[in-house]
């Protein structure tokens, strides 16, 4: 070796290390100490009559809502935040989740998303494939054959570890053109999440399979919407501050247009993707805001199900994001404070909250993946296989 590539060698080990080392410290020693924020808007919250809650009734339709991350301390945050009430928090049956992962105690999206939509533990990064990467079938794939219609909502791009794992079967959740192509395939009749843009960027081909497969409309008000069999809505942005009431709005959408369509029911998951995202950044606003948005959701949900009589609604998340702690707070002024003790994900039990017929059977402590297997259990009266 030169001295010329000698120099040059030592001064890219040098850079690797100022990267390893900055990256490290990013991890242990940049956590914010308590930070608060006082919310003076509180958006109230809904508190059903309970009439057919954890009744033997017959389920016709789930609503499986999942708040990206949303640990105990961010449902905690929001509430106080919010006056001291949520939506969530206003339900009576409750539960707790196991997140982990078949090759790490702590999981990612992917892997608890997958567990969820599929009733299989897998390895992180892996979407709807099992520990050996052969595909397995996620919910819609099972109940769309049996006459139910099926659809996704989220705040993430549509090729997001909790959305694909609805739809994908991929061995990494990094393939984004080819998780979009699984989406012509898939068994959806109701898709919605970010973005365009990424969709402008796929390919021709895979462009013109979604649109052959799906109505693509760009605004909820496109006419071709209600004339459609299946359809995707890709809205401008799903960033907070882009998006308005983007969520809760696309919830009623979407519950309103698969009601119409499955013979027997529908089946809808519904993400708040930029709780995680948030609390990643350690950014305690942030997390209450997107966490109350994601309850506006919840509301709608719950109001459909009252509405209804044979609707069950889920709601939890999947994974803790931040280990995030509360401080002070003060509920008469929408004051709350918090602390994080870490920037990556947590392997602590997430709540669970249910509402509707059957909603006991989500009480006491359970599996991501067993979530999954009771969902197809009550709908169908037939175990997961
Ligand atoms: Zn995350």
């Amino acid at each position: 070796m030169s001295v010329c590539h000698m120099k040059r060698f030592s001064l890219v080990l040098m850079l690797l290390l100022a990267v390893t080392v900055s990256g490290r410290s990013q991890n242990n020693k940049e956590i914010k100490a308590a930070s608060g924020s006082t919310y003076a808007e509180k958006q109230g919250s809904y508190t059903p009559s309970f009439r057919n809650d954890g009744s033997r009734k017959a389920v016709r339709n789930v609503i499986l809502l999942i708040g990206d991350g949303m640990g105990i301390g961010a449902v905690n945050a929001a509430m106080y935040a919010n006056g001291g009430e949520l939506t969530m928090t206003n339900l009576k049956t409750m539960g707790y989740v196991k997140t982990q992962a078949s090759d790490d105690f702590t999981t990612d999206s992917a892997a608890s998303g997958t567990a969820y939509a599929t009733g299989r533990k897998t390895k992180k990064g892996f979407l709807g494939v099992d520990t050996s990467a052969t595909a397995v079938r996620n919910l819609p794939e099972k109940l769309a054959p049996l006459g139910y219609a099926c659809g996704v909502v989220s705040t993430d791009e549509l090729n997001g570890a909790t959305p694909a794992s609805f739809f994908a079967h991929q061995r990494s959740r990094e393939a984004t053109p080819e998780i979009w192509a699984d989406l012509a395939e898939s068994s959806l009749s109701f898709a919605s999440a970010g973005s365009r843009k990424t969709f402008m960027n796929l390919s021709a081909i895979t462009r013109d399979d979604i649109a052959e497969a799906f109505e693509v409309v760009y605004s909820p008000e496109d006419e071709r919407v209600t004339g459609s069999e299946r359809l995707l809505y890709l809205p401008e942005s799903v960033s907070y501050d882009e998006r308005g009431d983007y969520l809760p709005a696309t919830t009623e959408m979407a519950m309103e247009y698969l009601s119409e369509r499955g013979d027997k029911g529908f089946f809808l998951m519904v993400e708040g993707a930029r709780i995680d995202k948030e609390e990643h950044a350690n950014n305690f606003g942030g997390m209450v805001r997107e966490t109350l948005d994601f309850d506006k959701a919840v509301e709608a949900a719950i109001r459909f199900a009252e509405r209804d009589g044979h609707t069950l609604v889920i709601i939890s998340a999947d994974h803790e994001t931040g280990a995030v702690t509360l401080g002070n707070c003060n509920p008469d002024d929408g004051y709350a404070s918090g602390t994080f003790a870490s920037r990556g994900h947590s392997p602590v039990m997430v709540p669970l909250f249910a509402y509707g017929p059957r909603s006991r059977e989500f009480s006491g402590t359970q599996e991501n993946s067993e979530v999954s297997d009771k969902i197809f259990m009550i709908l169908t009266g037939k175990a997961a296989e």
